[in-house]
């Protein structure tokens, strides 16, 4: 799914300057994880990397929510799952990714958005990639402002673009700015529920984030700010790993 880049249609802003990338010809694949709280960004981000780098963003919780929405049986089985903003299973979200990993259109590498959870998907993961580099990007943004953002996140029943309601007093009358069509709250952006994703966060993310802090591939960027210049931050990161590995 395609998600908001952070500013809608009309509102004028001005992207740090950041250098062209390299064409995927001549550089190698461009592994990216990203890693953060949900709402943190990542999905935000996600879309303009792979738009940079010409690779596919893969979101975990995006090719869940469609098999929930398509009636598949995959939907089925992690529905309630999902709806409780629980972990679906390693061994489910680890075959999961090893067949989307897979396919032909990573082949100049990918920007993974809610995987690994785990160690247990994180070592998954090392094996699936074996000697091709990967770059792990944490994108920290404290819980009081998680819990902010996203009671105003909304998606598009119509277009399915993640957008931030701009009037919060009437959060559910705006129409989508892009295509008109009704803007929704999630069902696990509900409050009780982010509250409940944030404590699995909170248990399972340092366990994955130590697995590879001491990775030179890791980095940290501040998701507090604007969405524009956490995208130029973490394009000069992945820049300069890129320009080392050459
Ligand atoms: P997200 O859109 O990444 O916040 O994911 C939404 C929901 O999908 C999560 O609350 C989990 O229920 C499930 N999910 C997504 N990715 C994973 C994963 N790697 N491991 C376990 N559950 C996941």
């Amino acid at each position: 799914m395609s998600q908001c880049r952070g500013v809608p249609p009309g509102i004028p802003h001005s992207d740090p300057p950041v250098t062209p990338p390299l064409s995927p010809d001549s550089r190698g694949p461009v592994n990216v994880v990203l890693v953060g709280p949900p709402g943190s960004g990542k999905g935000t981000q996600a879309v303009r990397l792979a738009e940079r780098y010409e690779i596919p963003h893969i979101s975990t919780g995006e090719i869940l929510r469609a098999a929930v929405r398509a009636g598949t049986d995959l939907g089925r089985q992690v529905a309630d799952t999902l709806a409780k903003g629980s972990l679906v299973s390693d061994d489910l979200m680890t075959d999961l990714v090893r067949a989307r990993l897979g396919e032909p259109d990573t082949g100049n590498g990918f920007v993974l958005d809610g995987f690994p959870r785990t160690v247990a998907q994180a070592r998954a993961l090392d094996e699936v990639l074996g000697p091709s580099p990967m770059m792990v990007i944490l994108i920290e943004v404290p819980d009081a402002d998680i819990v902010r953002r996203m009671g105003t996140r909304r998606v598009c029943d119509s277009c399915r673009l993640t957008q931030s309601v701009a009037d919060v007093f009437h959060p559910d009358t705006e129409p989508c700015p892009y295509c008109g069509g009704n803007l929704v709250r999630r069902p696990d952006d509900e409050p009780e529920t982010v509250r409940h994703r944030l404590a699995t966060y909170a248990q399972y993310a340092a366990p994955v984030i130590a697995h590879y802090r001491s990775r030179p591939s890791f980095a940290v960027v501040d998701g507090l700010q604007h969405a524009d210049k956490v995208a130029a931050a973490v394009a000069a990161l992945i820049d300069r790993l890129l320009s080392q590995q050459s």
